[in-house]
């Protein structure tokens, strides 16, 4: 099968490599129908993640069709349509226990799927710790519609959460990316006061406007002024910043009223600044991290529900062989793009 590959020093390419095949009983084997691409795989190509292997097949968004288990699993079986979750955890040990699955204590745990093993961009691929990694998806849910379940909108779903949010609270997202507009549709079922969104281009500006009439778009420059528009206690009580550049990380902080909460969802290319004289007395709470994806049946729920619809992010649509073409559209930024679909024959 040809399997989309990391080779290192920035090289992406079709390699031809065998139909895995189960390791560990609790393996599944999923045949691969749509696949994306995450901004977390051009980080692997330009190599920001020190983790990521050379030679293994990219991909950890995607929804395929149960071809094989081990004997040990046994939430899904052959034939399931499911959700793969980007996190490998074995749902046993304390962080798991505590939901904490992003820090999995197993081996396997963690982001291991097209980064360490052998992801999704191609035909079949094999899951590990399959009871936990992947979820059924019901009926009257399409593949498009549970696309983004395991990584993005998960992102989304996890940054609301900790986030704590109450129907008073004024919340500001940074950043209307992908991941920021996932977190936008999770913050809005919470029914918070008003939600104000700042992004950069003015093209995604536009599409929140054009999706999501009631919420109030501002860009970096003009944030702080907005924030003191709109918001009654001297900033946002909220701040979710999924931009992740210096400024937009200087932004978050200023913009929270005192004793607000600011969750950092964004990944950061170097390391940011706290400046802790100017926030004296601000009395900030930061919480930051990586997804505990452990909530993809309860996402699914939501959509089959018809509260969250994250299928107007997908701007373009491509096949497996035309996965170049995608990357350079999705990396470039190319003709509005803001998620592409790859479907498999
Ligand atoms: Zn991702
Ligand atoms: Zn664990």
């Amino acid at each position: 099968m040809k399997a989309y590959t990391y080779l290192g020093n920035r090289q992406l390419a079709f390699v031809e490599k065998p139909k895995p095949a189960l390791i560990d009983a609790t393996d599944a084997i999923v045949k691969v129908t749509v696949s994306s691409i995450c901004s977390s795989d051009l980080h692997i190509k330009y190599g920001s993640v020190p983790k990521a292997v050379p030679g293994i097949t990219l991909g950890h968004e995607m929804v395929g069709i149960v071809e094989e288990v081990g004997n040990q699993v046994h939430n899904v079986k052959v034939g399931d349509r499911v959700v793969v979750n980007v996190e490998t955890f074995c749902g046993e040990c304390y962080y798991c226990k505590h939901g904490y699955v992003n820090n999995c204590s197993s081996p396997q745990g963690g982001w291991a799927l097209g980064c360490r093993i052998d992801g999704g961009q191609t035909e079949y691929v094999r899951v590990p710790l399959a009871n936990q990694g992947l979820t059924p998806i019901p009926h009257n849910v399409s593949d498009m519609e549970a696309l983004f379940v395991g990584d993005i909108l998960a992102t989304g779903y996890w940054a609301t959460d900790i986030s704590e949010i109450g129907s008073e609270d004024n919340v500001l997202i940074i950043g209307a990316g992908p991941t920021g507009i996932c977190t936008l549709l999770c913050v809005m079922l919470q029914k918070p006061h008003k939600i104000i969104v700042c992004e950069q281009s003015p093209r995604r500006r536009d599409f929140i406007q054009q999706h999501y009439p009631n919420v109030i778009v501002t860009d970096p420059q003009n944030c702080k002024d907005c924030i003191s528009k709109h918001c009654e206690r001297e900033g946002a009580d909220r701040v979710i910043e999924v931009a992740g550049s210096e400024q937009t990380f200087q932004l978050a902080w200023q913009c929270a009223r005192p004793n607000a909460i600011v969750t950092i969802v964004a990944l950061y290319d170097k390391p940011q600044m706290l400046p802790l004289p100017d926030m004296y007395g601000k009395n900030l709470t930061f919480k930051t991290g990586g997804v505990d994806g452990c909530n993809c049946d309860k996402i699914l729920k939501l959509i089959e529900a018809g509260k969250i619809d994250t299928t107007p992010l997908i701007t373009h649509h491509f096949k497996l062989t035309e996965i170049e073409k995608a990357y350079d559209i999705f990396e470039n930024k190319k003709d509005g793009v803001i998620k592409v679909a790859i479907s498999n024959p």
